[in-house]
């Protein structure tokens, strides 16, 4: 073994769990640019955002100056059922892969949502909660968000309406059925149940859905319905910032053993998971503690980073949303229906967007197929089968654990495994009986789609 010493699993203790976010805004010289209304075309006001979002949220979604904010005890203890979550060496992919590099996943998994969003979810419904609010509404794509917001809300006795869009609605029923366990409403989307949805279903007939109709639909929802508020589960600086907790315990368990990675890789779709791990280390190298490699992987069918235009962007289709400056293939992109599933959003969360653009990150895209080989390849040594998300992210850190293998190089690289798979069965099929197609849009499809991104 390469190193005895490290153990297959880095555990923290309860009292090693952090007692606070990490805003890393706070660490910005440049900050993100801020939401626009799209009426007047002015940063939205936190009065503004109030009648969609709940009031606490949006002050965290609003402070670009504190570092440090405090985590309630009641997310904490709620926290402490599932978390800390491990830090786990991949000392069988590294032997079965014969690379120098060490390799270590965060992993997510372990529990019963099946991803990181719970940690988001719970926070959300928490301040909902506070408000005195009756309910939420949210949408969900593969269905994970959807998930963990309803485990979040029967917890804490609040009413949850999800929005699915309507191509997983009918591929995972399974994910529905859990939902309804918690005791959430779920409508496949675009649905007759809201003006915008009917609009959608006019203009695209027979159309199975996006994650930007599956917004609109539920903002529409919240702010037609007395006490109701809208949360989302990743691109907003808010998901970030809850998201950091992966981030700080990951920190944690590698200082306890005085590792220093070189290079830490996440899957992006809105940003929160990869944002969340990056955080804490983003921050070293912001204030030139520490230097990192950063990478986002995305998918080739939807590459908002690689190959999208950082602008001004409604981030639904509807356009019933503020303005977000992202990294964006246009809200009126819609991805083929295949299986990048979490993957799908057309723009990407405004911070990563701005680290970015700075040069501070990298990003790549990559083919369903390889993918799907890559999780395959670490189910078999790793013992997890990995979310079909979360593989984007092991399909990176094979390919860099790999160049090591030719340079001789002994890298520390970290990732984050973002979940489970076992609502993507069809998916590992259709992968397994060779019927998995590489869809990658056109650079003419992109452009089209991005020309009609509103001019500012
Ligand atoms: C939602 C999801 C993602 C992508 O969302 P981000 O906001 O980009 O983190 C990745 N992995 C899993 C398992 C997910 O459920």
């Amino acid at each position: 073994m390469a190193n005895e010493k490290i153990p297959y699993k880095i555990y923290l203790e309860e009292k090693e769990m952090p007692q606070s976010w990490y805003n890393v805004r706070a660490d910005m010289k440049k900050k993100p640019a801020p939401l626009l209304n799209p009426g007047t075309g002015k940063p939205m006001t936190a009065a503004e955002l109030e009648q969609v979002f709940c009031k606490e949220l949006v002050a965290q979604e609003l402070n670009e100056t504190d570092r440090l904010i405090p985590i309630p005890e009641e997310i904490r203890n709620f926290y402490r059922m599932y978390r800390p979550s491990p830090l786990v060496r991949a000392y069988c992919l590294e032997e079965k892969l014969q690379t120098p590099a060490k390799i270590y996943y965060k992993f997510e998994g372990n529990n019963t949502s099946g991803s990181h969003k719970l940690n988001s979810a719970i926070a959300q419904a928490y301040y909902a909660k506070k408000q005195g609010l009756k309910g939420v509404t949210t949408e969900t794509g593969a269905g994970q968000w959807g998930t963990a917001l309803s485990m979040a809300c029967s917890y804490f006795g609040l009413d949850c309406k999800v929005y699915m869009v309507k191509v997983s609605y009918e591929q995972k029923p399974f994910r529905r059925e859990v939902m309804r366990t918690y005791g959430a409403s779920v409508t496949p989307s675009p649905s007759t149940e809201t003006e915008v949805g009917k609009r959608i279903l006019e203009q695209f007939p027979g159309t199975t859905g996006s994650l930007g109709c599956a917004i609109s639909e539920a903002v529409e929802a919240a702010v037609t319905h007395e006490g109701y508020r809208y949360v989302l589960g990743s691109v907003l600086s808010q998901v970030l910032l809850h998201q950091s907790v992966i981030g700080l315990e990951t920190k944690a368990a590698l200082d306890k053993y005085g590792i220093k990675p070189d290079i830490i890789i996440g899957c992006a779709g809105g940003g929160s998971n990869l944002g969340g791990l990056i955080s804490p280390f983003m921050g070293e190298k912001l204030r030139g503690e520490a230097d990192y490699r950063f990478i986002a992987v995305e998918p080739a069918s939807c590459p908002s980073l690689t190959r999208g235009k950082y602008l001004y962007d409604f981030c639904d289709t509807g356009k019933v949303c503020p303005l977000a400056k992202m990294y964006t293939l246009g809200s009126g992109f819609i991805p083929a229906p295949n299986h990048a599933g979490g993957l799908r959003y057309h723009g990407m969360s405004s911070i990563l967007s701005e680290l970015y653009d700075q040069g501070l990150m990298e990003a790549r895209s990559v083919k369903q197929t390889d993918v799907f080989e890559a999780a395959e390849a670490f189910a078999r040594v790793e013992g997890i089968l990995p979310a079909p998300e979360s593989a984007h992210a092991i399909r990176a850190a094979i390919d860099e654990a790999l160049k090591c293998k030719e340079t001789g190089e002994e890298k520390t690289i970290v990732f984050g495994l973002t979940g489970t798979g076992y609502f993507d069965m069809y998916a590992y099929e259709k992968f397994h009986d060779g019927k998995m197609t590489d869809y990658i849009p056109t650079d003419e499809e992109l452009a089209a789609s991005i020309a009609k991104v509103p001019q500012l």
